[in-house]
C-alpha cells in the first residue's frame, strides 16, 4: 500500500467514511471483521440484584443494563479488566442510565437518558456489579461499531461525446457528481458514486463506463460511541498486525 493511500472522506465523530487504496477485498474485509468483533470495549457483565420490587424481572433489568453503551479510555483498559458499578433508585419516578455510578471517573454511560425502568412510590432497585472489557466475538453487546465497505468506482469517459449526450449523462446521475466542464464530462466526487449504472444506460457504454476498482474501497462505519471510529480502526490494525506476526513466527518455527 502506497503512502497517502488512506483518506478520511467524512468524519462526524461517531460516523466516518474512509477511502483506502492499494489493498484487496480480503484485507479490507479482515479490517471490517476485526473492527466489529475483536476490538475490546466495556459492557456490564456481572451483577447482584439486592433489591428489586419493581415491575421488571431481575433478568430483564440485567439484560437492559448489559446493552447500555459505556465510554472508556481505550488505552487504559485491556481485555478482561473490570470496573465496579452500582445503581440505587427509589420510586416514584423513572430510572435512567444516568443513575449508574462507576468507581472509575473515566468510565461512564454514553447516553444518560436511556430508560431502564419506572418505579412506584414503594418500589426500589439496588444493584451492584461489574462492567467487564470483552469483544464482539463473544457477545453482541461488546461490538463497538457497524462497518461495511464498497468498491471505489473508476470511470472511462470518451473525449468525443456530443454536447447533448453530455447534458443527458450529467442529468441522469442521482447523486449529481457528473458535470459538464467546458467540452468535457468531469466527475466531482467519485467516492459518492453508487455504481447504479444510470449514466451508462443513458449515455451508452461507448461514451461512459463505470467499473468497480478491486484495489480501492470506501469504508463506512458507525461507532456506538464507546470508542471513536479512529480508535476502533487503530486498535483493529494493531490486532491484525499482532496476529500476522504470530502467524509468521509459527511458520518460521515449523520450517
Ligand atoms: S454510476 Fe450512477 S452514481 Fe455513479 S456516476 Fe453513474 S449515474 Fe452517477
Amino acid at each position: 500500500m502506497a503512502r497517502n493511500a488512506v483518506k478520511v472522506l467524512q468524519d462526524k465523530g461517531n460516523t466516518a467514511h474512509v477511502l483506502i487504496k492499494g489493498t484487496s477485498t480480503a484485507t479490507i474485509n479482515a479490517l471490517r471483521r476485526v473492527s466489529m468483533s475483536e476490538v475490546p470495549i466495556l459492557a456490564i457483565e456481572e451483577l447482584g440484584i439486592y433489591e428489586n420490587n419493581g415491575v421488571l424481572f431481575d433478568e430483564f433489568l440485567g439484560h437492559r443494563l448489559g446493552l447500555i453503551p459505556i465510554k472508556m479510555d481505550a488505552k487504559g483498559y485491556r481485555l478482561g479488566d473490570k470496573v465496579k458499578f452500582s445503581l440505587d433508585a427509589t420510586g416514584p419516578g423513572t430510572v435512567y442510565s444516568s443513575e449508574i455510578k462507576f468507581n472509575d471517573a473515566v468510565v461512564d454511560v454514553l447516553d444518560k437518558k436511556i430508560l431502564l425502568t419506572k418505579l412506584k412510590a414503594d418500589q426500589r432497585i439496588r444493584i451492584e456489579g461489574e462492567a467487564v472489557v470483552g469483544i464482539g466475538k463473544d457477545h453482541a453487546k461488546y461490538q463497538p461499531c457497524v462497518i461495511g465497505f464498497r468498491a471505489l468506482p473508476t470511470f472511462t469517459i470518451n473525449d468525443t461525446i456530443d454536447a447533448n449526450t453530455m447534458q443527458k449523462i450529467a442529468a441522469s446521475c442521482p447523486v449529481k457528481i457528473i458535470e459538464v466542464k467546458g467540452k468535457k464530462l468531469s466527475i466531482t466526487q467519485e467516492a459518492d458514486c453508487t455504481l447504479c449504472g444510470a449514466c451508462e444506460e443513458v449515455g451508452g457504454s461507448q461514451n461512459i463506463q463505470v467499473d468497480a476498482d478491486d484495489t480501492g474501497f470506501i469504508l463506512m462505519m458507525e461507532s456506538t460511541g464507546a470508542l471513536s471510529t479512529k480508535e476502533i480502526l487503530h486498535t483493529a490494525c494493531e490486532i491484525i498486525s499482532t496476529k500476522a506476526d504470530e502467524f509468521m513466527e509459527q511458520i518460521k518455527e515449523g520450517l
